[in-house]
């Protein structure tokens, strides 16, 4: 009997719909399927690719009300941040690497020093891998999964998605929209189910899995991905602190600490998990935060001036109400929220102040709508307290100090760190996006994450076939000198040693004419 798989409005408990689930034969099948068509897709112009993905932004622009819907609905997200973090980032997306991947791609010539003296020259072209396995998590189903395959597909390879199994229609509906923009069939596809779902797609040996989910199940999946030597990318989970020195715009500071920490439902993985303050300042900007957090409209997500939606899932809600307890518990003081609303999946935006690093919240992430304030006294200690997580996703400071902001920035270990901003990079399909310690392992977006998704070949070539190489056979006293001369002079990278080189670097060469 075939599994199947429903999903629920998380915010009314409507059900969205039911799908088979796919089996473990029919996603190694998937998998052959796109690697039959990478033969043809990789072979395709840039100019051909870009023409479809470009393409495939009209056809989202022209359903994007429904989309926008649909993302709303299966993930419980406002409409409105369905529009703004979700379908208008990818669609910048889209058209920065439709447009630029052949250049970012281009062969590139690589400077080698003295060996270009003789008569050498290198470069290195990119070729794509094959078949790219996608596993994304629920929280930003639409973005995440459509921007790396279309990043996939610039590079010239196919795709196969494996989306969450609380958000499975959108994954389909990333895959209906690459067919009706005309993309070749089997260049994109989707598989449907959870954990074993996407581990049947690891197994199938795909030529790179890019995971976006937990630590645990990145773990999981590094290992799997091991046995065929499958490279992975792995976009895992933040503590994401946010520092505030006391001469920031505290005005600003406050509304995007609210933005940072409570859209999404605090569901994203660089929302802001830990808020540092320098205690003179604390006060005041609480007291800015609490009066905008009050301001916030929560509800049914599709409704417009909704600003909070529902959380998930009861997984998801038990984390938040956990970690709050731990919070009341420990003798921290809940100034805002702090409750689930009936048995319902929407937790009140949450704000908490006299939270220290020890406490579970500080500690473990939350995802959820909690926004934890501690304080600070030195920038040595604002660098430590924000240091202080097996985390490193993203991290934000915020003083009308440039120097002292970008300063603190460069200790802060995470792969992104905004002044004066918060949250939003990854919308910049432009830059690197990707997290120190146990938030990840590799690349998306940027040249970097491109990157990923190609592998690079390196051609030599020497451009005066005459003379043999000093060091070929047959070796003799005369080539040990050499090669010792090669060591002390050649080898420091001066160019006056290596003349000094050369006398000895002829004889060895007509040695070598002479035993022809
Ligand atoms: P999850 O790890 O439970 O699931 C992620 C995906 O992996 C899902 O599609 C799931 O079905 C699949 N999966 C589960 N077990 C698997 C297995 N053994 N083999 C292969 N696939 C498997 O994570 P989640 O709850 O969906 O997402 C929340 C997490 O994602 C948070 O930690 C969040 O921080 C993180 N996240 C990170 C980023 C980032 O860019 N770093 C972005 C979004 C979310």
């Amino acid at each position: 009997m075939t599994d199947k798989l429903t999903s629920f409005d998380p915010a009314t408990g409507d059900e969205i719909g039911t799908l088979e689930v796919t089996s473990a034969v029919e996603v190694a099948t998937a998998v052959e399927r796109g690697r039959a068509e990478f033969a043809a897709w990789k072979t395709t112009s840039f100019a051909e690719r870009r023409r479809l993905v470009m393409a495939t932004r009209e056809v989202l622009l022209a359903e994007i009300d429904d989309v926008a819907r649909l993302i709303s609905r299966e993930s419980g997200k406002p409409i409105a941040e369905a529009l703004s973090m979700e379908i208008a980032p990818v669609l910048d997306l889209m058209q920065h690497f439709a447009r630029n991947a052949e250049r970012l791609l281009a062969p590139r010539k690589i400077g080698i020093a003295l060996y270009s003296l003789l008569g050498r020259s290198s470069k290195v072209v990119y070729h794509p891998l094959g078949v790219v396995g996608i596993i994304p998590a629920w929280n930003y189903p639409f973005s995440i999964p459509l921007g790396e395959a279309v990043m996939a597909l610039m590079a010239g390879n196919t795709v196969v998605i494996k989306p969450s199994e609380l958000t499975p229609f959108i994954g389909l509906k990333i895959v209906e929209i690459f067919e009706k923009a005309g993309f070749p069939k089997d260049t994109v596809q989707a598989v449907i189910g959870g954990g074993e779902t996407g581990a049947a797609l690891v197994e199938a040996a795909p030529d790179k899995i890019m995971f976006t989910g937990s630590v645990a199940t990145g773990k999981k999946i590094a290992a799997a991905a091991a046995k065929n030597l499958t490279s992975v990318v792995l976009e895992l989970g933040g503590k994401d602190a946010m520092v505030v020195f006391a001469d920031a715009n505290l005005d600003l500071a406050a509304k995007a600490a609210v933005w940072g920490a409570f859209c999404n439902s605090g569901q994203s993985c660089s929302s802001v998990e830990r808020l540092y303050v320098e205690s003179s300042a604390a006060e005041k900007l609480t007291a800015r935060i609490v009066a905008e957090t009050k301001k916030l409209k929560q509800g049914i997500g599709t409704d417009e001036d909704v600003s909070v939606g529902a959380m998930s899932s009861e997984r998801q809600m038990r984390t938040v109400a956990d970690h709050v307890e731990d919070f009341r518990r420990s003798g921290a003081r809940i100034e805002a929220g702090g409750r689930r609303s009936g048995d319902t999946l929407f937790y009140e935006p949450t704000v908490i102040t006299g939270a220290t690093n020890e406490m579970l919240g500080m500690r473990e992430e939350t995802f959820g709508p909690t926004l934890p304030i501690a304080t600070f006294e030195t920038e040595a200690q604002a660098v430590e307290l924000a240091n202080d997580s097996e985390f490193g996703l993203t991290a934000s400071v915020w003083s009308s100090d440039g120097r002292k902001a970008r300063r603190v920035a460069e200790q802060i270990e995470a792969g992104t760190v905004t002044i004066n901003e918060v949250l939003y990079t990854h919308g910049i399909g432009q830059t690197p996006w990707g997290g120190f310690k146990n938030s990840g392992r590799g690349r998306t977006h940027g040249v970097e994450g491109l990157m990923e998704l190609v592998q690079g070949q390196h051609i030599h070539e020497n451009h005066l076939p005459i003379l043999p190489d000093a060091w070929w056979m047959p070796y003799s006293p005369n080539a040990v000198k050499t090669f010792r001369g090669f060591a002390s002079k050649f080898a420091t990278g001066s160019m006056l040693k290596t003349t000094m080189l050369l006398p000895q670097l002829l004889r060895r060469i007509l040695e070598l004419r002479k035993k022809d």
